[in-house]
């Protein structure tokens, strides 16, 4: 059989994970809580479910849920988002990324990457028959410099795909970074995807800056976001897109085969869930303090800590303890340190390989201890 995705193996998130359990080293590599969600959101999955929520929900979502997403969103970045004819819960956002791409790109369409990028990203171009262009993120800011997205673009450009707070480099979007987009879109006719799933870790006051508080953005764009990294449910699978009526049409004739809905206990559960914003207000304190726990753990160590805006992420360098390439590096530190990590190097289509791993710091606090105290004895 001729493979369709040649180059691809398992991810590195389950690569690294297995690699975690077979050494029984403290897996800070995929991104996922080592602690529960909150027990009234589990209280209210278990209602659903008793009530009768075990059927089908509509493949565009409960409506529920949808109306609550408008709310927020509408709160949060002063955007109206019809519930009806412009918002769609998927499960998760890996889901609602491949649907967005696979509604928009067609053959030898071009799409934008910025990189290091998530890894879902260009095997979905792939698979539609689009091309990946790529542009670096500068190092160590990574930050987009526009001119270099701008001397990529093309007669053929159809989408640039986004991703702020960014994972892996915990980075996020300025207010001039959405200026020279804008002043890009008004030139070329692309679209956009907008991958916000850590939209309520962003970090020491700051604002997220989601591409719908822009409305000449919001009227291109794809806005994708996750339950999972919110509410510490990675595993249920709840993500959504938000994109103008259009858009959306096209979207959900992708998402309702791909998956047709996604489980509808969990959709009721975060709809009443939603109702109160404090969990989702508060996060970025949450994760901050658990940001600011880890740097302090590590500063005996030598690992050099790349400053983190925002998304549960923490890249660190290592030169001073080891010079192996950021794959064999990991692996070492998972067999021999017994503490996993993730390399950037995967981040990037020719692994450049600035010699970083990434921490996920989504852990309880003994967890983060744990780990500290095998870093620093290296
Ligand atoms: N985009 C980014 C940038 C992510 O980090 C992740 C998951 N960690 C996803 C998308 C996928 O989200 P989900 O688990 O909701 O499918
Ligand atoms: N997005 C998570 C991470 O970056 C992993 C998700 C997955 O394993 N598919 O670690």
């Amino acid at each position: 059989l001729q493979s369709k995705l040649p180059n691809i193996g398992a991810t590195i998130f389950t690569t690294m994970s297995q690699l975690a359990q077979e050494h029984g080293a403290i897996n800070l590599s995929q991104g996922f809580p080592d602690f529960g969600c909150a027990p009234e959101l589990l209280d209210l999955a278990n209602q659903a479910m008793q009530n009768g929520y075990n059927q089908y929900a509509p493949s565009s979502g409960l409506p529920l849920l949808r109306q609550q997403i408008s709310k927020k969103t509408e709160q949060l970045y002063g955007y109206t988002a019809n519930a009806d004819t412009q918002i769609t819960v998927t499960s998760g956002a890996t889901e609602a990324l491949f649907a967005a791409i696979s509604a928009v790109v067609r053959p030898g369409d071009e799409v934008i990457i910025l990189e290091p990028s998530y890894d879902s990203y260009v095997p979905a171009i792939d698979l539609n028959g689009g091309v990946p262009v790529f542009v670096p993120l500068t190092f160590p800011e990574f930050a987009i410099d526009w001119q270099k997205v701008k001397d990529k673009l093309s007669s053929k450009t159809r989408l640039l795909i986004l991703n702020s707070p960014h994972n892996p480099s915990g980075a996020i979007l300025t207010p001039s970074d959405l200026q020279f987009l804008k002043e890009l879109t008004q030139e070329h006719p692309f679209l956009i995807i907008s991958d916000e799933v850590y939209e309520h870790m962003v970090f020491d006051g700051k604002k997220h800056l989601s591409l719908l508080t822009e409305p000449e953005l919001a009227e291109r764009a794809f806005v994708i976001s996750s339950f999972g990294k919110t509410f510490h449910t990675t595993g249920w699978k709840v993500g959504y897109c938000i994109a103008p009526p259009a858009l959306t049409t096209e979207f959900r004739k992708i998402h309702q085969y791909l998956t047709f809905c996604t489980a509808t206990p969990f959709q009721q559960a975060i709809g009443q869930y939603l109702e109160n914003p404090e969990p989702y207000l508060t996060l970025p304190q949450f994760y901050q303090q658990k940001r600011d726990l880890f740097a302090e753990l590590l500063k005996p160590s030598k690992f050099e800590l790349i400053p983190c805006a925002g998304t549960y992420f923490q890249l660190a360098r290592y030169n001073q303890i080891s010079d192996l390439p950021e794959v064999e590096f990991a692996q070492w530190l998972t067999k021999e340190a017994g503490v996993a990590v993730i390399p950037v190097s995967v981040f990037y289509h020719d692994q450049t390989d600035h010699r970083l791993v990434r921490f996920c710091f989504a852990k309880k606090e003994e967890t983060l201890q744990a780990a500290a105290e095998r870093l620093c004895k290296l």
